[in-house]
């Protein structure tokens, strides 16, 4: 338990990748900080919620070096499926070299480097309420009241650090919510695949999709992530016994999960308060990943906490150095597409209303090449695809190539 005397410096509500790579950068910054992290479970990473699947790339942007005890598989190249009223799927190749991790111990080994560089971690702790008192931020638990300079929130989908602190309106936050997806998975004997699959149709999945991950070399993860359906395992079953020949639901595999479906929060900032990962609604709105993007933003997130410590300024102003920088991060330095561009979310309503229309010209044009070597110039092919099917703009179909480009680079 803390007294008012007692000040620390940072606390942070949740132990998972964006919270513990937070404390992580803040104290290799300056190891005389006291930062503190309150996590509600007893064991960090479990219950597992999370495919795990993270580009080598997305590592490498943060500097962390995979232990080989939290590899479950490596994987070379992954694969967008469409619907296709000829073949039944046409797909684009995406290569890019990453990782299934296994989740539970990549929490705790982001966790350790945590502790190593200094911070204390408070395990079955659940922060219970946050309240401002003078300049500082009052947490409370169970266990008593701690005082601190700055509160971060990287307690996950449905963050109560975002609604206590006002970072933002409630009804801003009750929208943003309302746009939350679900999703489910199981392991699945006799499929085998050395790739990451994403089927997209959004009759099936609307508004997401179905992935396929290899689990061994005769099993694999199967997961739907969808918004606005029930029967989320009928629908993977429908899929599996359509697309597999002799497949088999494995017993006690399930893993689920809500997922911000809409994007960032409208706002990640206030005084002396950051929002960071799935709490900040990071998570790619194409392919709901989020390891990758928790972990970069919350490497922004320690040097604006840095910063702002160094200062002896904690005021909105001077935090919001941090939605600066993980809005402004670059695909390549200095050019291309950020984070946070509009067309992730864009896309989302274009196959809403378009649905498995705008999907097909997807896998027309791609058909079995990498994303990479489809310009968006390129409009003959565009417009060969809308010859095929009316109804959709050029310009729509150019977000949407957009969006998969930046998803391909921030998507895992
Ligand atoms: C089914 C499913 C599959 C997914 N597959 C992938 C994938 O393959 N690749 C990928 O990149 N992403 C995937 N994601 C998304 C990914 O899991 C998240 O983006 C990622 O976990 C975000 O990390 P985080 O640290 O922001 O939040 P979390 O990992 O959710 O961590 C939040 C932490 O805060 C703690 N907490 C919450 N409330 C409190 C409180 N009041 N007090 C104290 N502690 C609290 C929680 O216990 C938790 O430990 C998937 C998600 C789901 C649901």
């Amino acid at each position: 338990m803390a007294n008012k005397k007692e000040i620390l410096d940072v606390i942070i509500i949740g132990a998972g990748p964006a919270g513990t790579m937070t404390a992580k950068t803040i104290l290799e910054e300056n190891n005389n900080l006291k930062v503190l992290i309150l996590e509600k479970r007893t064991n960090i990473g479990v219950p597992v919620a999370c495919g795990g699947g993270i580009s080598r790339k997305g590592l490498k942007d943060v500097n962390i070096q995979l232990p080989e005890e939290c590899i479950e598989n490596k994987i070379v190249s992954l694969r967008t499926y469409y619907p296709n009223r000829d073949v039944k799927w046409k797909y684009g190749q995406i290569i890019m070299p990453g990782f299934i991790l296994h989740r539970d111990r990549f929490d705790k080994y982001i966790a350790l480097l945590a502790r190593k560089a200094g911070c204390k971690i408070n395990k079955n702790e659940p922060m219970e309420n946050i309240e401002k008192d003078g300049d500082l931020w009052v947490v409370k638990t169970k266990k008593g009241k701690y005082y601190t300079k700055i509160v971060v929130g990287a307690d996950g989908p449905g963050s109560r650090v975002a609604e206590l602190t006002k970072v933002v309106s409630k009804e801003a936050i009750k929208q943003w919510k309302d746009g939350y997806v679900v999703g489910l998975e199981y392991e699945v004997g006799g499929v085998a695949t050395d790739k990451l699959n994403f089927y997209f149709d959004s009759e099936l999945a609307p508004e997401g999709y179905i992935w396929v991950f290899p689990k061994s070399k005769t099993s694999a993860k199967i997961g739907i992530v969808a918004k606005g359906v029930t029967n989320l395992k009928g629908r993977i079953e429908t899929f599996i016994q359509s697309n597999f020949s002799n497949p088999k639901i494995i017993e006690n595999t399930t893993v689920s999960g809500t997922i911000p479906g809409y994007g960032w929060l409208e706002k990640t900032y206030g005084d002396g308060v950051i929002i960071v990962g799935d709490a900040a609604g990071q998570t790619n709105p194409v392919f709901y990943s989020g390891i990758r993007n928790s972990l970069m933003c919350a490497k922004f997130a320690g040097e604006a906490i840095s910063n702002a410590l160094l200062k002896d300024d904690f005021s909105e102003k001077t935090m919001s150095l941090y939605e600066d920088l993980w809005k402004g991060y670059k695909i390549k330095k200095g050019k291309g597409f950020a984070i946070a561009d509009p067309s992730v979310i864009e896309i989302k309503k274009i196959i809403k209303e378009r649905g498995n229309d705008t999907l097909e010209i997807l896998g027309n044009m791609l058909d079995n090449k990498e994303l990479s070597e489809i310009k968006f110039f390129k409009f003959k092919m565009a417009i060969k695809g809308i010859l095929h099917i009316r109804n959709i703009k050029i310009k729509d179909i150019k977000t949407v190539f957009k969006a998969f480009y930046i998803s391909k680079e921030y998507g895992w």
